[in-house]
């Protein structure tokens, strides 16, 4: 089975890659390889206020554009302090129209700025990963993985991405900038997400 990874991260694509590029029978295709160009309309792809929302408009836009099984990722960061912030809003938190590494580092800055005043003990967090297959019949499982940690007070190692020098976890005594990829994989909210994609897709064969 192809099946299409309808993101235009490269980071998420690797990730995905590195959870899911190993299951018996299914074959990933970027959006490169099925030739799916960028076009305007992708800006507007996740209008809504729920990551399950967003992960559906997504994979059922691509999937109509490829006639391919799709699977969207849609992520973010909840605060606990910020009340869920930024949440569905992760990728363009900090104000500015910055993009790529330069958008990641104003949106680490602008959350450690936010959270000055916040003890530690109040720093709590997660990230929010759910992955939605849209196969054609509008009935495509749709899967939510999370992992919780702790927002530091400054960047700590350069692996991952996005947040991920600032996400703690407890469990591991270090950052996810900090983790290896596989250490960041098996406790992840994208390794949560796309590992239960998976079982979803082996149960339904
Ligand atoms: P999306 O493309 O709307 O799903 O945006 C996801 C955003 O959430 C990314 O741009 C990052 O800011 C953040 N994010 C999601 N997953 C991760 C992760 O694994 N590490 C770091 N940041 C993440």
């Amino acid at each position: 089975m192809k099946l299409l990874v309808a993101t235009r991260s490269a980071h998420k694509m690797v990730e995905i890659r590195e959870i899911m590029g190993h299951v018996p029978g299914v074959e990933l295709l970027d959006l490169d390889q099925a030739g799916i160009s960028p076009a305007p309309e992708e800006e507007g792809l996740e209008p809504f206020d729920t990551f399950e929302a967003n992960a559906r408009s997504k994979a059922r836009y691509f999937h109509a554009r490829s006639g391919l099984p799709t699977v969207a990722d849609d992520s973010g960061l909840e605060v606990d302090a910020l009340d869920g912030a930024p949440g569905v809003f992760s990728k363009r938190f900090a104000p500015g129209d910055t993009i790529g590494e330069e958008r990641d580092q104003a949106n680490n800055r602008y959350l450690l700025e936010l959270l000055t005043e916040v003890p530690d003990d109040r720093r709590t967090a997660r990230y929010v990963c759910v992955a939605a297959l849209e196969d054609g019949t509008g009935q495509g499982p749709v899967v939510r993985g999370t992992v919780e940690g702790l927002i530091t007070r400054a960047p700590r190692g350069s692996g991952g991405f996005g947040y991920d020098p600032l996400f703690y976890v407890p469990e591991l005594g270090r950052t996810f900038g900090e983790a290896t990829p596989e250490e960041k994989h098996a406790r992840s909210h994208r390794g949560d997400a796309f590992r239960g994609l998976a079982r979803a897709l082996g149960e339904g064969a």
